[in-house]
């Protein structure tokens, strides 16, 4: 879905806002996106893959702990959903909540695209990564999914611990009086308010789509939004944007699953934002295990016990024939 490019360099701030408010909207376009840091690896992955003696090592690290696993957009890649901070990720510019809620021709831009993305994005299904991880919960192996991912594919495979710390696509909050829906019911709404904008933007053939369920769409000047069928207000997916703050409740249950576990192994994610750092951190500061599946460097690196140049499906898989 994604084409190889070279590692993304991230703006060094938000990126413009760019409203798409002419109609001939300019091809390329910033994407809306999901929580964001402005931390880039600054230099390759050196490290050949993984080799078995190498996953049997994380197994041997990991047998006999209580493990809380931290997972990223890495782990979705196999399920089709590109990963846009891997190694062959696209260079993104984030959407950022002050353009979200200031700007309508951009909340117009991003809800067409979310209608299109969205129907992909729930077609999506677990991969062996996602049932791995379930398994090794259901073996007792596992104590909690803490996921940086907005794509609820934990749940579906399995997974009953899990904590989705950006939030999840699913759910649309009003920011006016916090009334929340599932996605589903507004995406009744928005077909009634637009017919034939979804056939029409999929005529056009192969559609990308990201993590957040946006899809690279460019004319969505007519396209038409709905507000909160309580108050009017502004509907948002139910997703921490960059700009925003994981809520403190959930940062809390985050660090206590850490806690809870002695051991902590984190998979397909480059680490490169604080809310997944600080709980490696966390881990690390109290002398855990820390065991990091990743293609390519992270933010995290030199706090791991060991960290592994692997796909997290073939890790993973491994791990959960392995232990308990
Ligand atoms: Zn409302």
């Amino acid at each position: 879905m994604t084409t190889p490019s070279p590692l993304p360099s991230v703006p060094a701030a938000p990126a413009p806002a760019a409203p798409p408010s002419t109609p001939s909207t300019p091809s390329v376009t910033p994407a809306p996106r999901t929580l964001h840091s402005t931390w880039a690896p600054s230099y390759a992955d050196r490290r050949p893959p993984a080799t078995e003696a190498d996953l049997d090592a994380a197994a041997e690290i990991l047998r006999g702990h209580r493990v809380v696993a931290l997972t990223g957009a890495g782990i979705s890649t196999d399920s089709g959903i590109p990963d846009y901070r891997g190694p062959d990720a696209a260079p993104r510019s984030p959407m950022t909540y002050q353009q979200f809620v200031g700007d309508p021709g951009f909340r117009r831009h991003y809800w067409a695209r979310n209608h299109v993305g969205w129907h992909h994005v729930n077609e999506t299904t677990p991969n062996a990564g996602h049932r791995a991880l379930a398994a090794l919960e259901h073996a007792g192996v596992v104590t909690g999914v803490i996921t940086q991912n907005v794509d609820r594919l934990h749940t579906l495979a399995g997974s009953r611990a899990v904590i989705d710390l950006h939030g999840h696509y699913n759910e649309v909050v009003c920011l006016s009086c916090g009334h929340v829906i599932s996605r589903a019911a507004l995406d009744e709404r928005l077909l009634a308010l637009n017919p034939g904008f979804l056939e029409e933007m999929t005529e056009l053939g192969d559609v990308e789509i990201a993590p957040d369920a946006d899809a690279v769409i460019e004319q969505t000047n007519h396209f038409r939004t709905a507000s909160c069928e309580r108050c009017g207000g502004i509907l948002k997916p139910h997703i921490v944007y960059f700009g925003e703050n994981v809520p403190k409740e959930r940062v809390a249950r985050a660090y206590a699953a850490v806690d809870d576990a002695d051991a902590l192994l984190a998979a397909g994610t480059s680490l490169a934002v604080q809310s997944g750092l600080r709980l490696v951190k966390r881990a690390a500061r109290d002398g855990k295990p820390v065991v990091i599946v990743n293609r390519g460097v992270t933010r995290g690196d030199e706090l791991a016990t060991l960290r592994l140049n692997a796909g997290t499906s073939q890790a993973l898989e491994h791990l959960a024939a392995r232990l308990p």
